[in-house]
């Protein structure tokens, strides 16, 4: 075997990251990946790269065989592989390794999960480092790090970007722990991105500067421009809230060829959001992008560690909060209006009140988080209402000086200062600060399940709480049916809604309404497009039937009005 010279950005980062497109007819079939570390302080038998060989069940590149290779300066070392993830060699000088990983191509059938994955996008690729790139442990020290692409032998109008990128593009030269290059997404190929978007003092080589961008391979059915004007000004005022200037934020669009409405993975400066074939026939709701974003950019900002508080259900936490925000930072920029705040919150509420797991505790509800979509859902809605509940404790407390803004930007802040993220206990000491010993009783009011009612004045001045009993939704039978293939009516109930406009048990569904839109919505109908098979025929009969997938029964619920509002 030939010895490969050795990239040139050796001489500058301690960790030098080299990414080449693998092309077939201008497609991206796989990528090269060329891992360059800089004297790493190694003896033999340790660790020289990890990649996990899994991620929610989806498996990554593994380079299982000999795929991947490694070198130092003298040729080529002996290398057990990734999955003992073991180099048996020491490195006396600067070591390097290079990688094939191919393209995962999905189609319809294809398992879903996080968008962890690497994936063929158009004639692109996508997907977190995660899922391709061998990397060293994080050590105790930052590294200098540098990320190419080297895009010499690809097709004109070919770019690649990561989430860390400077604006133009170029060579990324940041400084930071080697995890972060998991954490970040990369996207080759024909990608569109918005021009002029990034702010005027954007060194062009500095990644440290803030900056707001996004990237897409698809064609997007809606208006990009508008809806990264509004993503824009809600990311310029959260730098701004929470004090953080000088962030960066990208957000990558990946085309799913999946029927789910549409699904994202935020990571750290960055979220991906999936797009699927419903949502692209049903077209797009141009609000909901600007609400998505703001939400998933309020991670970025207001977390508590990961660990045993998150394993025990305190998703709640930033979940929560990131619908508040999303709501608040919208509002305040003057995107949303007060009937817009009333509405949005009311079937967010309307959601938690009548979900079947609303009274189980977050501990419970944590448990079947991967069992049921309800589950994960609830940290959301329950999140929400909770902070809204103590939001206005604290300005009833405060003398109407102060609500949770003060609070959550404090907790924010001890997070940067100190580098280490919050724990509960630390939110719940800073909480006692603002409300005394209620604070423990309220949070162990909310963590038992127990129901939250908001406090009369609560949410925005000008809006009253008030109890809306509501029915829960009950879609007549198994969930399961709508969600996954193929889409066969089970466990019908002969009292259910559903049965009685019509559905029979054992109908083919071949058309449905997002069951999480009608969750999330009480007034939204199930319309299902049906196939059923009749003796007298050998083509099916294809029916429409609409229903309210709603019990008969109503379980208390709140919600607000404006006090002025005729109705
Ligand atoms: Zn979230």
């Amino acid at each position: 075997m030939t010895q490969l010279p050795l990239h040139h950005a050796l001489d500058q980062a301690d960790l030098a990251v080299t990414i080449t497109p693998g092309l077939l007819h201008e497609t991206v079939t796989h990528l090269i990946v060329q891992v360059v570390l800089k004297k790493p302080a190694l003896g033999p038998g340790d660790i020289l790269v990890q990649l996990p060989l899994e991620l929610a069940k989806i498996p990554t590149a593994r380079y299982d065989g000999n795929t991947l290779k490694a070198f130092d300066q003298s040729g080529p070392l002996e290398w057990k592989g990734l999955t003992t993830r073991k180099a048996r060699q020491s490195f006396g000088g600067n070591g390097s390794l290079r990688g094939r990983r191919m393209a995962m191509v999905v189609g319809v059938d294809t398992k879903t999960g996080p968008a962890f994955d690497l994936r063929a996008d158009n004639n692109g690729i996508i997907g977190t480092g995660y899922a391709f790139l061998p990397l060293p442990a994080d050590g105790e020290s930052k590294l200098t790090i540098s990320v190419d692409f080297d895009l010499r032998y690809s097709p004109a109008g070919f770019h690649g970007v990561f989430t860390h990128s400077p604006p133009d593009l170029s060579t990324a030269r940041l400084t930071g722990r080697p995890s972060i290059l998991h954490q970040s997404f990369y996207l080759l190929g024909r990608l569109k991105y918005l021009k002029d978007y990034g702010n005027n003092h954007d060194a062009v080589t500095s990644s440290e500067s803030g900056h707001f961008n996004i990237f897409w391979q698809s064609e997007l059915p809606f208006d990009i421009q508008k809806v990264a004007k509004e993503t824009k000004q809600v990311f310029e005022y959260m730098c701004d809230f929470f004090q953080c200037p000088g962030e960066s934020y990208r957000i990558f669009f990946r085309e799913d060829p999946y029927y789910v409405v549409r699904s994202g993975l935020a990571q750290p400066g960055a979220f991906l959001i999936s797009f699927g074939l419903l949502l692209k026939q049903a077209g797009w709701a141009l609000d909901s992008f600007t609400t998505l974003f703001a939400h998933e950019m309020t991670h970025n900002f207001a977390n508590l560690a990961e660990g045993e508080d998150i394993a025990n259900g305190a998703q709640w936490y930033a979940e929560g909060l990131a619908e508040y925000y999303s709501i608040f930072a919208r509002y305040r920029l003057g995107l949303l209006d007060m009937h817009g705040v009333i509405n949005e919150m009311n079937y967010r509420a309307q959601a938690y009140y009548t979900s079947p797991l609303a009274t189980l505790s977050n501990e419970e509800v944590n448990k079947l988080t991967w069992k049921t979509q309800n589950a994960q859902r609830l940290p959301y809605s329950r999140g929400l209402v909770f902070w809204i509940r103590l939001d206005a404790l604290i300005r009833e407390t405060s003398g109407g000086h102060h609500g949770i803004d003060k609070l959550v930007v404090e907790m924010v802040q001890l997070a940067r200062t100190r580098g280490k993220l919050p724990t509960l206990a630390e939110f719940l000491e800073r909480l006692a600060q603002d409300l005394g010993p209620v604070a423990r009783q309220e949070y162990e009011h909310h963590n038992s399940g127990k129901l939250i009612v908001p406090p009369e004045h609560s949410l925005i001045p000008g809006a009253v709480a008030v109890r809306i009993d509501m029915e829960p939704f009950d879609l007549g039978f198994n969930e399961e049916s709508v969600l996954l293939g193929p889409r066969i009516v089970r466990g019908l109930r002969s009292d259910s809604r559903a049965a009685k406009a019509g559905i029979l048990e054992g109908d083919l569904i071949t058309s449905w309404i997002d069951l999480n839109h009608c969750k999330d919505h009480l007034e939204v109908k199930m319309e299902l497009k049906i196939e059923r098979k009749t003796a007298d025929s050998e083509v099916p009969r294809e029916l429409d039937i609409t229903f309210w997938p709603r019990a008969y029964t109503k379980v208390e619920g709140w919600g607000w009005k404006l006090v002025n509002a005729k109705d």
